[in-house]
């Protein structure tokens, strides 16, 4: 056995699940190492980052935050590569064995490609890349024997749960949702909520995009079409349970009745590190739960009524094809529309559904349709909401 760590590149190391990535390798006792570090913009954090990491590469992905940047005193050995392209560059990168793709949105699709081309272990946090290219991804995948281990909390708690049997012996997986801060809220309650309240979820601190996306449990409609391609199951053998607590993760059901679930605090540093170690398993640097104090866990059936993203994502997920692009884009448009107080809570859902019911489905879609459609449901939710 050596002790020579294992290389990391970090795309996307500025947001939620970049910065807890570093906290994961900062505390790994030289375990695990950040070769390469990229930014869209904030140029100021990406510094300090790289100032304690000293990675051979960062990238600023936006040319003009690279370029209002004073980037005296960045660590010698550290090179500044800017522009898009230079993330598929260190996804690649021979020296790179793990890429985290941790780019919020469709973005992240991009670096996703790359280090699966590039047969690399992805530790993949941006649910975008197999909401918008599933199929696609997970073929590229096969063919240049790379592997995808989950980052998101729920499908790194199925894949755990998955080691307990085999697959053929899986009856259906139960995905797990915090409901949201609006899950007692009436459909009156509901039509007036506003982006502060939205941005205030109860257990789980992450970005404004997947804040939203948890109130309007879009986030969840997103992780069913994840959990379909990812784990290679029919649509009908995914089904979600609201658990306030954010204590189980997600729970697998084999043929005979037993329920494996992975439970933790709702603490991302215990999915990030497992996909990083896997398939070992190191001291941890998640809060723990405590079992000394009396702990509540609760289950109940979603609303889909008072919650109807939920619906798309069965159905996204049963059609795939083009569908799973417009799924992803039209939400992020309706999400940026209402955190500029453009568009109402309960318009999101229905913005996404006109986008999906308005375009032209393609059942076998190439990289560059998907891409397209992405952008064009982005422009038809500004389109419907102006209409
Ligand atoms: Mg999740």
């Amino acid at each position: 056995m050596t002790n020579r760590p294992k290389k990391v590149a970090l795309l996307g190391s500025t947001g939620s699940i970049g910065r807890s990535t570093l906290e994961v390798i900062g505390r790994s006792d030289g375990r695990l190492s950040a070769v390469a570090l990229s930014a869209h913009s904030n140029t100021e954090l990406l510094f300090q980052q790289a100032a304690r990491f000293r990675p051979r590469w960062i990238v600023v992905t936006d040319p003009a935050a690279a370029e209002s940047q004073d980037w005296t005193g960045l660590p010698a050995e550290t090179k500044l590569l800017v522009g898009p392209e230079a993330i598929g560059q260190i996804a690649a990168d021979d020296e790179v064995e793990t890429v985290v793709s941790a780019i919020v949105g469709s973005a992240g699709l991009l670096g996703t490609w790359a280090a699966i081309a590039a047969g690399k272990r992805v530790a993949l946090a941006n649910k975008e890349s197999l909401v918008v290219g599933g199929a696609l991804i997970t073929r590229l995948a096969r063919e240049h024997h790379a592997e995808i281990i989950p980052v998101d909390s729920e499908h790194s708690a199925v894949f755990q749960a998955f080691q307990a049997g085999q697959r053929d012996e899986v009856r259906r997986v139960i995905l797990t949702a915090s409901g949201g801060p609006f899950r007692t809220h009436t459909a009156e309650q509901l039509a007036d909520v506003t982006v502060r309240e939205a941005l205030d979820h109860p257990t789980w601190q992450m970005g404004p995009k997947i804040t939203v996306d948890s109130a309007t449990l879009m986030n969840k409609a997103l992780e069913i079409v994840e959990a379909r391609w990812l784990f290679d199951l029919k649509p009908d053998q995914i089904a979600v349970t609201i658990h306030p607590q954010s204590v189980v993760h997600s729970i697998v059901e084999y043929k005979d009745g037993s329920m494996i679930a992975q439970l933790g605090s709702p603490d991302m540093k215990l999915p990030i590190q497992y996909a990083l170690d896997w398939p070992e398993r190191h001291e941890g640097v998640a809060t723990r739960l405590d079992w000394s104090q009396a702990l509540r866990l609760d289950f109940e059936p979603p609303d889909l009524e008072r919650f109807p993203a939920l619906e798309l994502g069965l159905e996204v997920a049963r059609r795939g094809g083009t569908a799973g692009a417009v799924l992803s884009g039209a939400n992020e448009a309706a999400v940026a529309a209402f955190l500029n107080h453009e568009l109402s809570f309960t318009k999101i859902v229905p913005a996404v559904r006109a986008a999906l019911e308005n375009h032209d489905f393609d059942p076998q879609p190439s990289l560059a349709r998907v891409l397209e459609l992405d952008r064009w449901a982005r422009q038809e939710v500004i389109r419907w909401i102006g209409a």
